[in-house]
């Protein structure tokens, strides 16, 4: 399988390669050369184990850059923990995409591309040296992602103050092959460091760089997985429908591949916060990307969401997009009255961006027959946005022991002045 670019269909790299690039040189994103067919898998689905899942899949992209030992490797050493579907009663499921290091389902992205570039700089005599400029959930899970994975240094420059401590402790208390700069600055000034070391002749000459990107197509694969495990558990013969909470529509673009691999879909509903740029396009046809706007579900505020080219290059035109998505927008006040609703109904608690997810797959169940069976996605676990929810429920939320253990540790990140400088000599005195 080779992988071309959105914006050039002739311009083909292979896995290997369009891992390691991130992004094709013309700026477009890369795309596989053609949708594997898993109808099969889908047939024997009920006797498959999440792992099982992955393989086959992963497979089917990977297997001319990697030997089936080698995904076998990646696979056990990346999907560690589970994505359960949780019954929330009147045909409506939850898939908790929260079970990974991070609690939060980047996890899966972020993991799943540490162990598949370890396999491809293996036996290679230079360190390969990632950057990333975090404004919180991207480094968490990339640090984590990529702790103990060989020949590979990971640095996240993060902005001193602007994170959550929750993120912060995520990212900064790890040792190893990961290292953390505290910015006296903002995210941008982060992202103007990482992209001017990038451009420097000098550090270049001396250590390799790489970035993590949340584009690369080898954090798209993986989500597929949990897609396919979703419909395996819960026991139907019918068409199902997803609702996802997106941002900038990778997890989305995910669950369109796995419908073109045959898993049977009959719907996506794509549910934003107030950041409505892909809502809007759907239903009027017109694309006008803005500025963010802050949200209570803020991984999810975007407002010229990068994997819309992607979805653009499966479907052609909106017309056709409009047939297996729809899209809605919901405020602020409606996820909060959505999160109590649902706590004191059924006892479960919802993150804002999960809450979005519901709010949308239950405006769809309203829209079409309450017969339809709908999962959306849990994309976090509510303990890590425990600021803004314990205000809206009014207690104390329990937090799971593996992010306990990280908030005991202490911090090890380095301080450093918004200075290309003092990062560069650091790049330089540190790595080679
Ligand atoms: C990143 C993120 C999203 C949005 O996912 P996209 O793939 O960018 O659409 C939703 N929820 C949480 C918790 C996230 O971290």
């Amino acid at each position: 399988m080779k992988f071309y670019s959105t914006k050039n269909k002739s311009l083909k790299k292979s896995f290997r390669e369009a891992t390691l690039i991130g992004l094709p040189s013309d700026n477009g994103l890369f795309m596989p050369e053609y949708m594997p067919n898993h109808t099969k898998l889908v047939k024997g689905i009920k006797n498959l184990s999440l792992h099982d899942i992955s393989y086959l899949i992963a497979e089917s992209f990977m297997n001319e850059d990697l030997s089936n030992g080698n995904i076998e490797d990646i696979i056990n050493d990346a999907i560690t923990f589970s994505a359960p579907v949780v019954d929330l009663r009147k045909n409506k499921y939850i898939l908790e995409l929260f079970h990974g290091p991070t609690l939060a389902f980047k996890d899966f992205g972020a993991c799943f591309m540490g162990r598949t570039m370890e396999k491809f700089v293996a036996n290679s005599d230079k360190q390969l040296n990632i950057l990333v400029a975090t404004s919180g959930d991207t480094g968490s899970a990339v640090a984590n992602g990529f702790y103990e994975v060989e020949g590979i240094n990971v640095i996240i420059l993060y902005p001193s103050g602007k994170i959550s401590s929750i993120q912060e402790k995520q990212i900064a208390t790890l040792d190893k092959n990961i290292y953390s700069l505290e910015v006296e600055g903002t995210f941008d000034d982060c992202q103007k460091l990482v992209k001017k070391a990038f451009l420097d002749e000098n550090i270049n000459s001396s250590i390799s760089l790489s970035s993590a990107n949340s584009i690369n197509i080898s954090r798209l694969i993986p989500q597929t997985f949990y897609y396919f495990y979703a419909y395996s558990q819960i026991n139907i013969n019918q068409d199902v429908v997803f609702s996802v909470p997106s941002g900038n529509f990778g997890n989305l673009t995910a669950g369109i591949f796995s419908k073109y691999m045959g898993l049977p879909i009959k719907k996506f509903i794509a549910s934003t916060n107030s950041n409505d740029v892909v809502p809007k396009f759907i239903k009027t046809g017109n694309y006008y990307p803005k500025s963010s706007v802050e949200t209570i579900s803020n991984a999810m505020d975007v407002g010229n969401p990068s994997n819309l080219q992607r979805i653009l290059d499966l479907y052609e035109d909106v017309y056709r997009i409009r047939k297996d998505i729809c899209s809605w927008s919901f405020s602020d006040n409606e996820t909060k009255e959505e999160i109590i609703n649902l706590y004191k109904n059924y006892k479960y608690l919802l993150d804002p961006h999960s809450a979005v997810g519901l709010l949308g797959l239950k405006k769809y169940l309203k829209s079409v027959s309450e017969d339809n069976i709908g999962i959306f996605l849990g994309t976090a676990h509510p303990s890590k946005f425990s600021d803004i929810i314990k205000p809206i429920i009014n207690e104390d939320i329990k937090i799971p022991s593996r992010l306990k253990k990280m908030i005991d540790k202490n911090k090890r990140s380095i301080k450093i002045k918004n200075s290309f400088d003092e990062f560069s000599d650091y790049l330089l005195s540190n790595f080679k």
